[in-house]
């Protein structure tokens, strides 16, 4: 893979930032879109825009066609049985939302438990919270090991015949670890649950095969895989999503309306009240083209060996405590230097035009669990290079220089 020439097609990172040309370490907060995902979009309201489902005009068949045709490019992406199962969302958060809030209720009830872990990220876990709270369902965490990651054996003595909901996800957006997601949703299968997977953080980076998995849920967001804001998916078992109240009611989810009842369309479109983001699934539709152009396996080979090369690198930083696992399978490294607040950190690699995520990333519990207040992160993309890292290292080395 050549990521250097593909950088080229991503038009914002060919810029200076404070004076250095812009290393972009951010993307497991989001990612940078291609031309392609910016002319799609483009093309889309100079030639296509109507609303879906309801023109007999020309441009409404148009845009019908393109959003439908996107919803059919996600299937294929995460290999679904069928374009009815992927229903559009704002992103992973509201996907998990749509879940607790409609399969929760009608699922879990007093006495019942609901299975998550410590590393979740605050949309996998205040949801299961919420639910818990409202339902009298008890919360469970499976255990973590000191590095991260996950036991078999742990989720084994954790998962009951009382469970009916197991929410993990795919890949930890700070620690990187990659979770054992098919062996999970066996056991949770096999004591009479299900499992919700968090794809957020593997969706844009390896291939997925949601049918592989047996998952019964599966969320993921398009703006954190090259596509657009506002736009993302929840993929669900046929049986479980045809069973499942709508949450959102309105325009475009009905059937037929009367006084005091009224019916719903179909799946998916039940799930899919009021006028969609007809553009930002366009642009997915246009990021999953851009992306099976490359290759998913050549991306997260790409992924996987910048990781190893940046946690090489690091660990010849004195001072430098590196989070997670020391072996990567995923293009995400999370860090703290000695004495120095990530703020500081992430504003003086700034200052070099690097830029850095530091804060809680969303995962207040991990970071208690971590004993740390907040950590930096850096995390690449098929655009990033072994040049990037070695920016990044030269940033940490003045960062440390100039702290101490
Ligand atoms: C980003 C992220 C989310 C939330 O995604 P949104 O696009 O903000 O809805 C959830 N889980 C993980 C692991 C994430 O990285």
């Amino acid at each position: 893979m050549n990521s250097k020439a593909l950088k080229e097609q991503f038009p914002i990172l060919n810029q200076e930032i404070n004076g250095h040309p812009l290393v972009y370490l951010d993307n497991a907060a989001t990612s940078q879109k291609p031309k392609a995902v910016i002319d799609a979009v483009k093309q889309y309201y100079e030639w296509e825009n109507s609303n879906v489902h309801r023109g007999v005009h020309t441009l409404g068949s148009r845009a019908t066609e393109a959003y439908e045709g996107a919803r059919e490019k996600v299937a294929r992406f995460l290999h679904a049985e069928d374009a009815s199962q992927i229903i559009f969302t704002r992103g992973t958060t509201t996907a998990l939302n749509l879940v607790a809030s409609s399969y929760g209720p009608a699922h879990v009830g007093i006495g019942d438990e609901i299975v998550i872990t410590e590393m979740e990220h605050h949309s996998n876990l205040i949801p299961w919270q919420q639910l818990a709270i409202r339902t009298g369902a008890t919360l469970k965490y499976i255990p973590m090991q000191p590095d991260g990651h996950i036991e078999l054996a742990d989720v084994e003595a954790t998962i009951t015949p009382k469970t009916k909901i197991v929410a993990i996800n795919y890949v930890s957006n700070v620690l990187g670890v990659v979770n054992p997601v098919k062996e999970i949703a066996a056991i949770a299968h096999r004591n009479g649950g299900i499992i919700v997977i968090d794809g957020a953080q593997s969706t844009p980076h390896m291939k997925i095969d949601v049918q592989e998995l047996d998952c019964d849920f599966y969320a993921f967001s398009g703006h954190k895989m090259c596509a657009p804001t506002g736009i993302g998916a929840l993929y669900g078992k046929k049986e479980l999503l045809e069973g499942m109240e709508p949450i959102e009611f309105g325009g475009e989810m009905i059937n037929d309306v009367g006084l005091y009842e009224s019916t719903w369309k179909e799946l998916p479109w039940k799930f899919e009240g009021g006028t969609p983001i007809i553009a930002g699934a366009v642009g997915l539709g246009a990021a999953i083209d851009f992306l099976e152009g490359i290759g998913m396996e050549a991306v997260a080979e790409h992924e996987r060996k910048l990781a190893n090369y940046a946690m090489e690198r690091l660990a010849g930083i004195e001072g430098l405590t590196l989070y997670g696992p020391k072996k990567r399978e995923v293009g995400l490294i999370t860090f703290n230097l000695e004495d120095v607040h990530p703020h500081d950190v992430a504003t003086v690699l700034d200052s070099y035009g690097i830029a850095v995520r530091a804060g809680h990333h969303c995962c207040q519990p991990l970071m208690r669990w971590l004993k740390a207040t907040a950590t930096a992160r850096a995390s690449f993309y098929l655009y990033n290079t072994e040049e990037d890292i070695d920016r990044l290292v030269d940033g940490l080395i003045q960062t440390k220089e100039y702290f101490g």
